[in-house]
């Protein structure tokens, strides 16, 4: 008789596996677990003592009801520099959570098509973009990815009109009224997407480089020797690397937001990114990324490359190049989803729609000013005017001999002088009207 001594031990599935619909009665079957979005239960924000919908308060640095006093603070998990970042890998985009976490609800723009995340219940007339009223609450499915960081406000919303007061009656070519006149009062708090990337890149490059040579040359004519430089071109080449770190790439569309007037923000203090949680939202609004992962790491290498190749110039040692080719090969990818917080408002001015931008982390101000311009032609003139004069008055005293010709030398010095303040002048003060 043969008796089975040592039973075989009870098979349990692996690890990952879980039980799914058999088609056989009888037979058990294990499967790996569906890899996919993870939907978790969304929260939503209410007092548990009033009921009333409760928010984030930048000074409590906590949720907030402020009909009863109720305060909860948000345990902020500090993750600074060290907040991991993600391959480039399907799978780490296909397993990351998606939406907000929170019941949320989507503020659409009809004027220029821009969506915001607004907290449920948000009484919201106006366009945080555009300053159009033409808005409407719709849904839209989560389909965006999860932030995982976020810097928290640090400027409160009653901070921000003193802020903006400052900034308006900066510079001497703007209308005198538009710091009389214009306060801009309307700051929405909004936290903006951003990827942050890092990357190893090793850049080589080859040029020919330009190098003065003297020679020393005898002149038949003259019978002498004559020193002589001319440029000797010699192909060279090298290899730089560079380690990129937190390059940051706005997530929302430049049409919804300039990115000229939201790089003067930066740089935003990346050691006070704490882990994403929705409380932080609460109350407050928030953008999900228009521009893709992928469309913002084509624009981030472009930006890369760009550094790379100012590194290989300064390896250089002529500022005479030519022929300039570089490959770049990048490795040790990675990306991050981030939410930094800043204020926007765009006002008026005689009919022109203007944007202003708070940083909500440093309270640095940028924006867009209407320019007066008959100001910035006057002192263009101003500019002009002594060299110009100069020159006219040499003209007839020319007749008198060198002081006549003194005087035109002078004056045309001055007014070359004048025509690069000018020049610059003009060109900072439309640059301050675009943003
Ligand atoms: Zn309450
Ligand atoms: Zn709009």
């Amino acid at each position: 008789m043969i008796e089975n001594q040592n039973p075989a031990p009870i098979w349990s599935p692996p690890e990952g596996y879980i039980q799914v619909d058999s088609q056989l009665p009888g037979v058990t079957v294990y499967a790996p677990q569906p890899e996919g979005p993870t939907t978790d239960q969304a929260v939503s924000y209410n007092c548990p003592h009033c009921g009333a919908n409760v928010a984030y308060n930048v000074s409590a640095g906590g949720i907030a009801c402020e009909y009863c006093g109720f305060t909860a603070p948000v345990a902020p998990t500090r993750v600074g520099k060290s907040a991991d970042s993600f391959e480039f890998t399907l799978e780490t985009l296909s397993q990351a959570r998606r939406g907000w976490g929170a019941q949320r609800q989507v503020l659409h723009c009809d004027s220029c098509g821009g969506e915001l995340s607004i907290p449920m219940g948000a009484l919201t007339t106006t366009c945080a973009f555009c300053a159009s009223n033409q808005v409407n609450v719709i849904t839209t499915p989560e389909e965006a990815l999860r932030p995982r960081f976020l810097i928290p406000f640090k400027v409160t919303p009653q901070g921000t009109p003193p802020l903006a007061k400052t900034w308006l009656g900066k510079g001497w070519y703007h209308p005198n009224a538009l710091a009389e006149n214009v306060a801009v009062r309307n700051f929405v708090g909004i936290y903006l997407p951003f990827w942050t990337f890092k990357a190893r890149v090793d850049a080589r490059w080859r040029a020919q480089v330009g190098y003065q040579k003297t020679e020393r040359i005898f002149n038949h004519r003259t019978n002498q020797w004559e020193s002589r430089t001319r440029t000797v071109w010699v192909w060279e080449d090298g290899r730089v690397n560079l380690n990129v770190d937190d390059l940051l790439i706005p997530g929302t569309a430049p049409k919804h937001l300039s990115h000229a007037i939201l790089k003067q923000l930066y740089p935003f203090q990346m050691g006070d990114l704490v882990a994403y949680s929705p409380d932080y939202l609460a109350g407050w609004r928030a953008q999900a990324y228009e521009t893709t992962l992928t469309d913002a790491w084509e624009m981030g290498k472009g930006t890369i490359r760009e550094d790379a190749k100012q590194a290989c110039y300064q390896k250089i040692r002529s500022s005479q190049v030519r022929n300039f080719s570089m490959s770049a090969d990048f490795s040790d990818e990675s990306w991050r989803y981030i939410l930094l917080p800043a204020y926007l408002a765009a006002y008026r001015y005689e009919g022109k729609v203007y944007q202003v931008m708070i940083n909500g982390q440093t309270g640095v101000v940028a924006g867009s000013k209407p320019v007066a311009w008959w100001k910035v032609w006057l002192a263009i003139a101003a500019l002009l005017a002594p060299g110009g004069f100069l020159t006219l008055i040499g003209l007839p005293l020319t007749l008198l001999g060198g002081i006549g010709v003194f005087a035109i030398a002078l004056g045309i010095i001055l007014f070359i002088i004048g025509a690069v303040i000018g020049f610059s002048l003009y060109n900072s003060a439309r640059k301050s009207e675009v943003g």
